[in-house]
């Protein structure tokens, strides 16, 4: 839990709430490597809490291509809204677990920073652009690794035979 008190916010004691801190671990499928550095502001728009993040760091990640682990800067900037808890809509409120502000004036940060980073790793994800992946035949990493399987001229390749007929 990454916790910024907002009640001064909400009282108009302050026009904006500033945070800054950072996390070590976050979620089990999120592997940071090294500290994220979390900082941002929260400002109230009407009857919620915006709040605008920064996050820094960096975590280790699959390649889609050659399933391979590799580093991955995170620099991104987002936006989240949290809801007062004070409403007397309890349908309403159960899609917004996460995102809302509590009775005493407390949000918490995690999860839109959990959402925030996971949906980016749903995109495809490559070690480099020049990644040759895995060979679809043997399964070796061919960033790594040379293979005979499409090099051999006598193996699958049907046309290799006939040019070897054509030879003699
Ligand atoms: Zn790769
Ligand atoms: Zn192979």
């Amino acid at each position: 839990m990454f916790k910024v008190n907002v009640s001064n916010i909400l009282d108009n004691n302050k026009s904006q709430e500033n945070f800054s801190f950072s996390i070590l671990n976050l979620s089990r499928n999120i592997d940071l490597l090294g500290p994220l550095s979390v900082s941002g502001k929260a400002i109230v728009r009407g009857s919620s809490v915006i709040v605008y993040f920064r996050i820094k760091g960096n975590e280790r990640v699959t390649c889609d291509k050659c399933l391979d682990f590799f580093e991955c800067d995170i620099d991104r900037e987002f936006s989240q809204e949290y809801v007062q808890n004070d409403l007397d809509d309890s349908d309403n409120l159960e899609g917004l677990a996460g995102f809302l502000v509590d009775d005493k004036g407390n949000i918490d940060l995690e999860k839109a920073i959990i959402e925030e980073i996971s949906i980016n790793d749903l995109n495809l994800n490559l070690c480099s652009d020049s990644c040759k992946g895995l060979c679809p035949k043997c399964g070796l990493n061919l960033n790594k690794n040379k293979c005979s399987c499409y090099n051999n001229k006598e193996g699958d390749n049907p046309f290799a035979k006939l040019s070897k007929l054509k030879e003699k």
